[in-house]
């Protein structure tokens, strides 16, 4: 336990260090505990699905802010491996790391939000 504690506070993506230890005690069941701010490749995966979907039937780009701008890629569908995961509520302004946060960009777009 006090390994997976130390692995833990070594991990910058924690955001709540103090939390920790409440997490591993209750059976590293409640990752809501941790403030978790990099997304799960199988929250990414879903909301990847979710949006792609949603684009192809409206004849737009998955990436949400490509189709709203007036551009080459307005109704490109981007491939999983092109585009990055972006917090709609930031993370730093409280946003969690949950699917309904979750909405992905292609690269270029998350890059200009910026680091978050
Ligand atoms: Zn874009």
């Amino acid at each position: 336990m006090r390994i997976m504690k130390l692995r833990l506070q070594a991990d910058e993506s924690i955001k709540c260090q103090r939390n920790i230890y409440e997490y591993v005690l209750g059976g590293e069941q409640d990752k809501s505990l941790l403030q978790i701010r990099l997304f799960e490749e199988s929250t990414k995966r879903a909301a990847y699905t979710r949006q792609t979907e949603a684009a192809k039937e409206k004849g737009v780009s998955n990436c949400p802010l490509c189709a709203i701008g007036d551009n080459a890629n307005k109704t490109r569908i981007y491939k999983f491996n092109e585009m990055d995961a972006d917090h709609v509520t930031a993370w730093s302004k409280g946003g969690a790391t949950s699917i309904e946060n979750c909405e992905m960009l292609c690269k270029t777009h998350n890059r200009s939000k910026g680091n978050k």
